[in-house]
């Protein structure tokens, strides 16, 4: 029976409840492609779905709205500001229904500060930016990747060579879609400063990768956050950290934001976000997920995940199906695999290659499965061009995970 109208009676609602429960409990050990995961059980917070929450404006401002939990919200923001190294005295940030608003109230707010600017991303940067630009009438410039999808900073340097009269608004995308490449935040940086262009702001797309390599060994790190260079970065709480829901975290310095919202007398907050209204419940469970797993249990989800990419590359390399990873990457790219093998396990597809992401709760009870479908469809020649990047290239090494557990970073 369709599902796409309302039921007619409650007998009906129920049954239409039960199918979308059992379709769901059915696509969850084949559900590889997409960066879910599927390990936190959020019932304890059941009771606060039959309460309206709004945190409606700005977190560090009290509202007249008395039902919101902006007290849980400033603490998710200062946590995730604390991993992502904002500066202590100078950081403002809040949740938002996901990366793709961060990345807009990123844009947003680079835009009032440089009316005049050009926006620049790379040609592997997440479809919402280019979106975000286009919306915020921001004239745009796509810059090259490589093939293993990192801006190409000689492009960079060329185009920014011939528009050294304005200034440039960049987004870096740290874990792009296909290959969860990383931006250079700090060598853009230095790139803006050789040229020279003087009035500039980076925001960091960090919205699949920010938390986990926030957990990494501070030697291991990548430049990318807010100590690198970012004015402005955003993650997604539906993502690593796991919210039932999309959602995500925005963060700048206060010092930046202080020319963006503006007072609502009747409301007594300031308007300072892209929402009116704003959802009370999205800092509710990512505040919940990371107290009950901390920063520790953070750590573990991702090793454990880290190891099943390298497990995953290994065990596709073992039966010849072309495979590889960035160094820190939860994805593991392969040779595009025959269609059937693809929809059976929502693997993402553009072209030549495919993915799988293995995010926290992805065990080898998911992924042996998909090693099994690909050892039976090897039969034949090889489909498609091979994904394998030149393996001399020391960013796209694929390390087996080291025997010392990941541990003592910064945050709390
Ligand atoms: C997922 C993702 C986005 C979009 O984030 P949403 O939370 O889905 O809005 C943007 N950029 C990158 C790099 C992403 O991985």
């Amino acid at each position: 029976m369709a599902h796409d109208r309302i039921p007619a009676g409650a007998g009906e609602t129920s049954a239409t409840l039960q199918r979308l429960q059992a379709r769901l409990a059915g696509d969850r050990p084949t559900n590889l492609g997409f960066p879910s995961t599927l390990d936190i059980d959020y019932t304890e917070l059941w009771p606060f779905f039959n309460v309206v929450l709004n945190n409606v404006g700005d977190p560090y401002a009290d509202s007249a709205f008395p039902a919101h939990t902006k007290d849980l919200e400033r603490a998710v923001v200062e946590w995730t500001a604390d991993l992502l190294r904002a500066p202590a005295e100078d950081r403002w940030g809040y949740v938002t229904t996901g990366g793709s608003e961060g990345t807009e109230y990123g844009l947003l707010l680079a835009r009032t500060l440089h009316p005049d600017a050009t926006v620049y991303f790379s040609a592997q940067a997440h479809y919402s930016v280019a979106k975000a630009a286009t919306k915020l009438r921001l004239p745009a410039i796509v810059v090259k990747a490589d093939r293993q999808g990192e801006m190409d900073y000689r492009d960079l340097r060329t185009v920014l060579g011939r528009q050294r009269d304005r200034p440039a608004i960049f987004v870096a995308t740290i874990g792009t879609t296909m290959t969860e490449a990383i931006d250079d935040v700090a060598t853009i940086r230095q790139i803006l400063a050789e040229v020279p262009i003087p009035r500039s702001h980076i925001h960091a797309d960090a919205a699949l990768a920010g938390i986990p390599l926030a957990l990494l060994d501070p030697a291991d790190r990548p430049r990318f956050d807010l100590s690198a260079g970012a004015d402005s970065i955003s993650i997604s709480g539906h993502k690593f950290i796991g919210s039932p829901f999309p959602c995500g975290v925005v963060l700048t310095r206060r010092s930046l934001r202080a020319r963006v919202g503006s007072p609502v007398d009747y409301l007594n907050t300031v308007d300072a976000t892209i929402g009116g209204s704003r959802s009370g419940h999205a800092p509710l469970v990512l505040w919940y997920a990371i107290a009950t797993l901390g920063v520790d249990g953070l750590r573990q989800r991702l090793e454990h995940a880290l190891a099943m990419a390298w497990y995953t590359v290994d065990a596709l390399t073992t039966i010849g199906w072309p495979a590889w990873r960035h160094r820190h990457a939860l994805t593991v790219v392969l040779d595009t695999p025959p269609q059937a093998v693809c929809d059976r396990f929502h693997l993402a597809t553009s072209g030549p290659i495919s993915h799988l992401i293995c995010m926290p709760g992805i065990t080898r009870e998911h992924v042996d499965p998909l090693i099994t479908a690909l050892a039976a469809a090897r039969t034949g020649p090889p489909a498609g061009v091979p994904a394998a990047p030149d393996t001399a290239d020391p960013a796209i090494s694929h390390p087996r995970p080291s025997a010392q557990p990941i541990v003592a970073t910064a945050g709390r």
